[in-house]
């Protein structure tokens, strides 16, 4: 049995998105953006609020209020 319980220091593909954050990619700028559950959606240099998910290059779009 493999007893790797490295914890915070792998590369896991497939980690917990809702502790983890989720990787997106910002539609205006191309900037990465490591979003976590509860975290506002919106690029953090530009501002820009549509952002793509890295993983599943779905598009996701969160309207202005
Ligand atoms: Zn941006």
């Amino acid at each position: 049995m493999n007893t790797t319980g490295a914890v915070g220091a792998g590369t896991t593909p497939s980690g917990n998105p809702l502790s983890r954050g989720v990787e997106y990619r910002c539609g205006d700028c191309g900037a990465k953006n490591l979003i976590k559950g509860g975290d506002p959606v919106r690029c953090r240099q530009c501002g820009f609020r549509i952002l793509y998910k890295t993983r599943t290059k779905r598009l996701i779009q969160f309207e202005a209020r």
